[in-house]
């Protein structure tokens, strides 16, 4: 028999395919939606001019200033626009930024979203928020939150650019690998762990060698799906809580962090997880898991070094300290000196 377990499935409705965007009016029907706010970051406002095109009159407006770690100021301007216009939902067509800021208006005001999510960071399954206020991140969970409606559309990755492709799929591949571990795992996690991370690791060189297969990337982003229900339905632990600070500290790119930091964490948590190890190393196909992971990341490019990254090596004190400070789960106990061990050898690159 399996070890004990609670499993909570979460109640979002997911739509999966190629040129699923048109299903977006329907959706909004099904909600019973007239008034949408469709959101999106600078750059991707002409695709949000095209969602609200879509929508026709059941859009009032578009925001087109969503900005990474959801800055609260970012975010009463857009409340200012939501309550001016009197809208009745959010669209948020993205990555884990517009996400972000669909998340902290249906906090505030507990209107329904639907998300179109574009890169691989999975925020779109997820109850969970983080939002900056004078320079902290501070992250909560609720059910306000989780969105209610998620439309996978292929067609709207095909745009993400290889580079950008790879550091979000590997910040995907951090979920399932700590949802492996997490202290609320399950069996149904594990297996969707497994199977996202196996379909990621197939579907990414296919997908650097030609961004424009359809295919490779419906697989990729298949992966990047169950990878995010694993972050939705666990408790994160080392490797989360330190991308988490050093982003904060030093400002570092998030999807980088994560893609640099995950093979040091999982070499520090090696001996205590020898069955999540297993689950990972089927997954990735091979002996060693931590290796492939290595290996896949120099293939596709990217920097294997916090240090290329512009994190200073006289921070990697101040990234201990905070990290120590407040008891969170992870299957090895945190030493300061362990951890500075690794944050050396992550700050310098190589081996695991
Ligand atoms: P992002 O949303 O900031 O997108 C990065 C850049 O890529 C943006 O300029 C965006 O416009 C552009 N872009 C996105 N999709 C594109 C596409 N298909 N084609 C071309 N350009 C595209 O990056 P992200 O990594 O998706 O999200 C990072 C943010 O999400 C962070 O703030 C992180 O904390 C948060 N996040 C939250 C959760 C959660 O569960 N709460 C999970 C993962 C990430």
């Amino acid at each position: 028999m399996s070890r004990p377990f609670v499993y909570q499935s979460l109640p979002t409705r997911v739509i999966f395919g190629y040129a699923t965007s048109t299903k977006l009016p329907d959706e909004a029907d099904r909600l019973g939606l007239r008034r949408l706010l469709v959101l999106s970051t600078p750059e991707q406002a002409p695709l949000a001019a095209e969602v609200q095109n879509l929508l026709g009159d059941r859009a009032v407006g578009v925001f087109d200033r969503a900005t990474m770690h959801t800055p609260v100021e970012v975010t009463a301007q857009a409340m200012e626009l939501a309550g001016s216009l009197q809208i009745d939902g959010v669209v948020s067509v993205g990555g884990g930024s517009t996400t972000g800021l669909g998340k902290a208006i249906a906090l505030r005001t507990d209107l329904p979203q639907i998300v179109l999510p574009t890169t691989y960071a999975g925020s779109e399954m997820t109850p969970i928020l983080g939002e900056t206020e004078g320079g902290r991140k501070t992250t909560q969970r609720g059910p306000r939150i989780q969105p209610e409606v998620v439309i996978y559309d292929v067609d709207l990755t095909l745009s993400l650019p290889p580079a950008m492709s790879a550091l979000s799929a590997f910040n995907a591949i951090a979920h399932a690998a700590e949802a492996l571990y997490a202290p609320d795992g399950n069996p149904i996690v594990s297996l969707m762990a497994e199977e996202g991370v196996r379909a990621i690791v197939d579907a990414l060189p296919r997908v650097m060698k030609t961004p424009g297969d359809p295919d490779a990337r419906a697989a990729l982003l298949y992966g990047a799906w169950l990878c995010a229900s694993c972050l939705g339905t666990t408790t994160m632990g080392l490797h989360h809580k330190l991308c988490h600070v050093l982003g904060g500290l030093f400002d570092l790119p998030h999807a980088q962090t994560h893609a640099i930091v995950l093979p040091y964490v999982l070499a520090y948590n090696e001996p205590t997880i020898p069955q999540a190890m297993t689950h990972l190393a089927r997954a990735m196909q091979s002996d060693d898991a931590i290796a492939a992971l290595l290996q896949l990341e120099g293939e596709c490019g990217i920097p294997l070094a916090l240090r290329d990254i512009g994190m200073p090596r006289e921070g990697i004190a101040e990234a201990v300290e905070q990290v120590t400070a407040n008891p969170y789960a992870n299957p090895r106990a945190i030493e300061a000196k362990a951890l500075t061990e690794l944050l050396e050898r992550a700050w310098a690159g190589g081996e695991g």
